[in-house]
């Protein structure tokens, strides 16, 4: 690897400001700087390797530079590098409709593209709402919006008003529109004081409760289908989503579904909503989309909330609403790689071993004293690092614990990103079984020297 005479990690020093980042800690500590990737690896300026294992921000599916996806990026851009969409279409934001209609549950029949999972969030509130307006007087009160404890749905106003992560959310609380907060059944440490085994999934009684006092408020509501990512991945009690479902039904409330973490194959199905057979109002998604390409989001909807919209240009029904970038034909052909490269590598169908393994491998984990909880759903992982496993009291912020775990990792040449003192793995689907296996051990060693005080070998040089 020959070196870079610029040095980059003092000019991003200089320059830089990161999303998600003390940069103060970010200034004062040593950084990587990544020149390159194949594969499940990363490397750095100093020729360094490193196992993705959080999918580069749990977008990347099938590891980096997949030939059939840099293929289909490389031969659009010879034809068509990018053309608006208000006004004009194009060939390949046609076919990945089509694609993605086929590929969603059935009642789903309209796709809207944007750039990023905040603004497909968005674009579902939006439309969601002028769907009410458009119903006339009777619907006149629907206003608002149903979001869970813990949720997370991107970092724009609109989506941030969704959120229910204090430590991202609370300082904008003044900026953002008022949500009812209903419970995520997230049993781990349940707001109830409830055994989980016995409950019948009681936050559904309490939902069912706000509902029945509160629809005629409610345009719609929006979940995480099956785990809550952002949050710490939360897993919810199967049964949960169609439950949901069936409430929204019932109230006359849209069902929004936001796959932007779940979807493309991260847990185990292409989407999260096969597992219960849900059909909802609108489904988002986003991250994994182009294969952890490019930027691209999707909100789809079905025909009825399409329908509600036209009418004469004068009664303006229009959906006034658009990105300069929407339906970006690059992201668009790379979103269409992405399908193929699930299509012709079986990627759904190898994945489930995968998952197995991991669940077992998991089990291991028990061992490590610190260890609180371990959640999984799919190849989505959280292990939850606490102070004392009886009474689930946490370690002290100041101590980072996740931070440092992750700085371990990082020496045995594995990247990870943490969320608090939770440890998350989620690596691209096409991992081999013996890249999966060194993610697990080295997430292993690396809470077991950071929480029980262990020193193990540095970085391997590659
Ligand atoms: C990441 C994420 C978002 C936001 O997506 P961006 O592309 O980062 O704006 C929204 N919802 C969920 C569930 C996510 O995990």
């Amino acid at each position: 690897m020959k070196n870079v005479a610029r040095d980059y990690e003092a000019l991003d020093k200089k320059y830089l400001w990161h999303p998600f980042t003390q940069m103060k800690e970010w200034i004062e500590s040593p950084q990587l700087v990544i020149q390159r990737a194949k594969g499940a690896y990363l490397y750095d300026t100093r020729g360094r390797r490193y196992l993705d294992g959080v999918s580069s921000l749990w977008a990347n599916i099938h590891g980096h530079g997949h030939p059939t996806i840099t293929r289909a990026i490389q031969s659009q851009l010879r034809q068509l590098d990018h053309s608006t969409f208000l006004g004009l279409t194009h060939l390949r934001a046609v076919e990945l409709a089509e694609k993605l209609v086929q590929m969603t549950p059935p009642n789903l029949t309209r796709v809207f593209y944007s750039d990023n999972g905040s603004t497909g969030v968005e674009v579902a509130l939006k439309m969601s709402f002028q769907y009410w307006r458009h119903q006339g007087r009777s619907f006149s009160r629907k206003k608002k919006f149903i979001s869970f404890t813990n949720a997370y749905h991107g970092d724009t106003v609109g989506s941030v008003s969704l959120g229910g992560v204090d430590l991202f959310h609370r300082i904008y609380k003044p900026l953002l529109f008022k949500t009812l907060k209903a419970f995520y059944p997230s049993c781990y440490r349940c707001p109830f004081g409830k055994d989980p085994s016995t409950c019948g999934i009681y936050c559904f009684e309490e939902l069912e409760t706000m509902l029945g006092r509160h629809h005629q408020e409610v345009c719609a509501l929006v979940i995480e289908p099956r785990i809550e990512a952002a949050a710490g991945m939360l897993t919810s009690p199967a049964g949960f989503l169609k439950q949901v479902e069936t409430l929204c039904r019932k109230f006359k409330v849209h069902l929004i579904v936001d796959e932007v973490a779940t979807g493309f194959g991260r847990t185990g199905k292409m989407f999260a909503c096969e597992h219960e057979q849900v059909c909802p109002d609108f489904l988002v998604m986003a991250k994994g989309l182009t294969g952890g390409t490019l930027p691209l989001a999707a909100t789809l909807t079905t025909t009825e909330v399409f329908d509600a919209f036209l009418g004469g240009y004068a009664e303006f029904k229009t959906f006034f609403h658009g990105h300069t970038y929407t339906a970006n034909p690059l992201a668009c052909a790379a979103a269409m790689g992405n399908l193929q490269v699930f299509q012709q590598e079986k990627t759904l169908q190898k994945l489930q071993p995968k998952i197995r393994y991991l669940g077992k491998r998991l089990g291991d984990f028990w061992e490590l004293r610190h260890v609180g909880d371990i959640r999984q759903a799919g190849v989505m992982v959280g292990i939850e690092l606490v102070l004392d496993r009886e009474s689930k009291s946490s370690f002290p912020t100041e101590l980072r614990v996740g931070h440092q775990v992750i700085l371990e990792a990082r020496r045995r040449g594995v990247i990870l990103r943490p969320l608090g003192d939770i440890i998350v793995l989620m690596p691209p689907l096409s991992i081999s079984q013996a890249e999966l296996k060194t993610l697990l051990d080295v997430a292993y060693e690396s809470i077991k020297a950071v929480t029980e005080g262990k020193q193990t070998t540095g970085n391997k040089r590659k």
